[in-house]
């Protein structure tokens, strides 16, 4: 099952022009991010979340030579078996060089080549995932290849190229490399942590920046309060990790 985090979710900026329509292509091609990722990447989902609005931004301020009128991924995968929504099936990405877009969907890896180079079980499986859920809704075909098939570049890295060129195989180990909200901690009002912006980006608040809960912030009390109340959850404001599960279930569904 793949757990997209919608582009609400990960904060993306909205498109600044008409994204061309694509009925199906030939597979997907699976990229690196070309520069250092930081290792802190593989304990803390919020990494991944900013990186994804990096890239964007790259993307878009014309960090390609010209800008983008969106993110150029089809999807981003993270260590966390997480799918971040970029141009999605369906529409043309702007990722794999020049007269080759239409051929193929481009697939992000938050690899690096250098801090954390290294492919993942999470990552893998988040690719596998990606690639079915491609197929499914995108009309992607059987292919599976990497930047490099067809461009001269060093995308994906050679690890990540190692293992697309084997056959991108799902590892052995099971599924859910990651499932990060179920390992994040209890919030309690008054609070300050990372991971309040990560609960106001999954709940959809109109500050998304602010890692301190604040009880009297209308914002996120009052989501906080309206999601308990939803699932019939007791404790007053306190964010529990029986929350976490409930809003992880809900994104993977
Ligand atoms: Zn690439
Ligand atoms: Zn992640």
């Amino acid at each position: 099952m793949v757990e997209i985090v919608s582009r609400r979710e990960w904060g993306a900026a909205a498109p600044t022009g008409a994204l061309t329509p694509l009925a199906r292509t030939r597979g997907v091609k699976v990229h690196y991010t070309g520069g250092r990722v930081s290792p802190e990447i593989v304990r803390d989902h919020d990494v991944c979340v900013q990186l994804v609005r990096d890239v964007q931004r790259m993307h878009m301020s014309g960090g390609r030579e010209t800008r983008y009128v969106d993110i150029g991924y089809s999807v981003c995968v993270c260590p966390h078996q997480r799918v971040f929504m970029g141009r999605g099936p369906g529409r043309l990405p702007a990722a794999n060089g020049p007269g080759l877009n239409a051929g193929h969907y481009a697939v992000l890896a938050l690899v690096g080549n250098s801090g954390f180079t290294e492919p993942n079980d999470g990552i893998k499986h988040g690719i596998r995932d990606a690639i079915e859920y491609l197929r499914r809704e995108g009309g992607a075909g059987p292919e599976i290849k990497g930047h490099r098939d067809g461009y001269a570049t060093s995308c994906p890295g050679g690890p990540l190229y190692e293992w697309v060129k084997a056959g991108a195989p799902r590892p052995k180990t099971s599924s859910g490399g990651g499932a990060p909200a179920a390992r994040l901690p209890e919030l309690r009002p008054g609070d300050t942590s990372p991971h309040v912006v990560t609960l106001r980006r999954a709940l959809g608040a109109a500050d998304t920046t602010s890692k301190k809960y604040d009880p009297t912030d209308p914002d996120l009390a009052a989501l906080v309060e309206a999601f308990k109340n939803r699932h019939g959850l007791k404790g007053g404001l306190v964010w529990t990790a029986e929350c976490w599960d409930i809003l992880n279930e809900r994104r993977s569904s």
